[in-house]
């Protein structure tokens, strides 16, 4: 990741806060990007192009062919998310 990318920071539309690419990039299950990181990104900077050179094409794929979640598809992988992580603590 170049520098420039990684000091890019948004509001994340479903934390409600701040957050950083790198974030963004790794934040899902397995370390998985985001799956709305093409549509929080694309205005900032050429954000296809730099997941098409860093990722695996079935990942890549993901990605672009996602469908947006629903809220509620949301919600319930965010109480899963924060389950895992209140157990591993
Ligand atoms: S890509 Fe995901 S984690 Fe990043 S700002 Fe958008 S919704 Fe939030």
């Amino acid at each position: 990741m170049k520098e420039t990318e990684k000091q890019l920071v948004r509001r994340c539309p479903r934390l409600g806060g701040p957050v950083a690419f790198f974030y963004c990039t790794a934040c899902e299950a397995n370390n998985r990007a985001c799956g709305k990181i093409i549509d929080c990104w694309w205005e900032t900077f050429d954000v296809l192009r730099y997941l098409k050179d860093t990722l695996a094409p079935e990942e890549f794929d993901r990605l672009t062919c996602a469908k947006p979640a629903s809220k509620v598809s949301q919600l319930v992988d965010i109480i899963a998310q924060s389950k895992k992580r209140l157990t591993e603590s």
